[in-house]
């Protein structure tokens, strides 16, 4: 395990154990799971590797802890949420390497994805004491109407590992705030970060139970009898779409509340009266932010006939002047891919593309070490059957095709079956508008290439799934409404 000093004080002061009813535990069978550094290859540490008895018991104690957490006073599960965010903060750098580590992009990304992930306590620790009521004279007058809001009960988080720490915090925010207790599994990639997170939380003055955290290698049979046992509530799942078609049948057995942050495919659009220097700026973050891994990177270029040629260049400079390496090291720009089969997935598309007539304009091929790199890649004409226009590529690759008419590329853009985020870049007011009414997708980028920001509903509609995170949506997913008919 050759991993300098620093990086291993970082690794070894996090828990390795599964944290169930305030207790952190080794897993019943004993295994453990080798977590990896996608840059080197090299194993970085082993956490506890759970049996579906242990995730039973997670569930147990979610359940037990339910009552009590329900009627814990809001301003109290606020301020919870509010020293967690501010042991975050105190404690970034030091997660940011933890995080680089497990998952491989740049630290200043991490950096980031903390101050994001963060962004979500302290937004929901304002939120905890704003959960109402309405109380109102019925129409025929005799009677009143009282409704309340009241937390929907145990919920099982499943995450992914692109986002090892934000895609925790998001609904981990919310049900604290709304009084749920929770059974939360991150990807088996990625758990360190997560541990960490339920070492803040658990030092922030968070009750044993509320929240408990198994890591697993088998995460169908160590999640699915959780989500047929009657005690568990609701269901929040971000990953792949293909998986959260499996949970949503799954959830019908015992007719969860579900909510679904699943795959996505963005276009970016560029029409010919935009700031074409704002525009590749933006290209670079909505495509290179997380190494392409993101659920939010733009997957295809739909540029405007007159400016694709220049745009494509431009973007491909850029691009190919990116330095790939290790993301711990200061100048480094793009980390690896997250392990080889993500890599072979790009590789795929990219032959394709190439297959089809696309061009290379920069980049196409591995990255050199024994990390999973991939160089930043540009391609050019590229064929509207190329299966890189259809599928999500999660990886640094930009392919670029061009339209003639406002109406051809908002028909390319909703050419789906993905629905999550589109940018478009213009600078005409009336075509924003009706271009961000025409797309099919629960959000857009207008002159920006991000659009994450925990004050807002993140989500999407079509197969990217539904439901919303942050914003004061995000707290509805863990609230139910009662109404008392009142008769005077
Ligand atoms: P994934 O394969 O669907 O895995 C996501 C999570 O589901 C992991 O924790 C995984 O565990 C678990 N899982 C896999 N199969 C399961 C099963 N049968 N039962 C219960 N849990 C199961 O997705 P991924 O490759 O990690 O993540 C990438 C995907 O996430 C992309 O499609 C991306 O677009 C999407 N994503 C969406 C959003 C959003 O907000 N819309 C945000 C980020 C990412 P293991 O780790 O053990 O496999």
């Amino acid at each position: 395990m050759a991993v300098a000093s620093q990086e291993q004080t970082v690794v070894d002061s996090v828990g390795k154990q599964l944290y169930i009813g305030g207790e952190w535990r080794d897993g019943a069978g004993g295994a453990t799971l080798e977590v990896e550094d996608p840059a080197t290859g090299e194993t970085l540490t082993e956490v506890a590797d759970a049996t579906p008895d242990d995730a039973v018991a997670a569930l147990a104690a979610a359940s037990e802890t339910q009552g009590e957490w329900a009627t814990h006073p809001p301003r109290e599960r606020g301020e919870i949420l509010r020293r967690a965010y501010e042991l975050i903060t105190a404690r970034a750098d030091d997660l940011a390497l933890l995080m680089t580590l497990e998952m491989g992009k740049t630290l200043k990304e991490s950096k980031a994805e903390i101050t994001y992930a963060s962004e979500f306590f302290r937004w929901f620790a304002e939120e905890a004491v704003r959960i109402e009521g309405r109380y109102a004279v019925a129409p025929n007058g005799a009677g009143r109407m009282l409704t309340m809001k009241q937390p929907v009960g145990p919920c099982l988080f499943i995450t992914p590992w692109n986002f090892p720490m934000a895609m925790g915090t998001r609904k981990i925010g919310p049900a604290v705030a709304a009084g749920c207790t929770m059974v939360m599994k991150p990807a088996k990639q990625t758990p360190l970060s997560m541990l960490a997170l339920a070492g803040i939380l658990e030092e922030a003055g968070l009750p044993g139970g509320v929240l408990n955290v198994v890591t697993s290698s088998a995460s169908g049979s160590v999640m699915g009898p959780l989500i047929e046992d009657p005690r568990a509530r609701k269901l929040s799942f971000t990953g792949s779409t293909e998986v959260g078609r499996k949970l949503i049948e799954q959830s019908a057995a015992q007719v969860l509340r579900v909510s679904m942050e699943l795959g996505g495919n963005a276009p970016f659009l560029i029409f010919d009266d935009a700031d074409l220097d704002d525009a590749v700026e933006g290209a670079l973050i909505a495509k290179m932010r997380n190494v392409g891994e993101a659920c939010t990177a733009a997957n295809r270029f739909h540029v405007a006939e007159p400016v694709a040629g220049e745009f494509a260049s431009r973007l491909a400079e850029r691009m190919g002047a990116m330095k790939l390496g290790r993301g711990t090291e200061e100048d480094v720009d793009v980390g690896p891919l997250i392990d080889e089969a993500q890599r072979e997935t790009v590789t795929d598309l990219v032959e394709d593309a190439r297959g089809k007539g696309a061009k290379v304009l920069v980049g196409a091929e591995p990255g050199d070490g024994r990390g999973y790199f991939y160089k930043p890649t540009v391609l050019g004409d590229v064929s509207p059957d190329a299966r890189i226009l259809r599928e999500e590529v999660f990886g640094p690759v930009a392919p670029v095709t061009s339209f003639d008419s406002e109406d051809a590329a908002v028909a390319a853009a909703n050419d789906t079956e993905y629905g999550l985020v589109a940018y478009v870049y213009t600078r005409d007011l009336k075509r924003a508008l009706r271009v961000c009414e025409g797309l099919q997708t629960g959000m857009i980028g207008l002159n920006q290439g991000m659009v994450s920001n925990a004050a807002a509903p993140f989500g999407g509609v079509k197969h990217s799934g539904y439901g919303r995170e942050g914003g004061s949506e995000g707290i509805e997913e863990y609230l139910e409404t009662k109404y008392v008919a009142v008769n005077l």
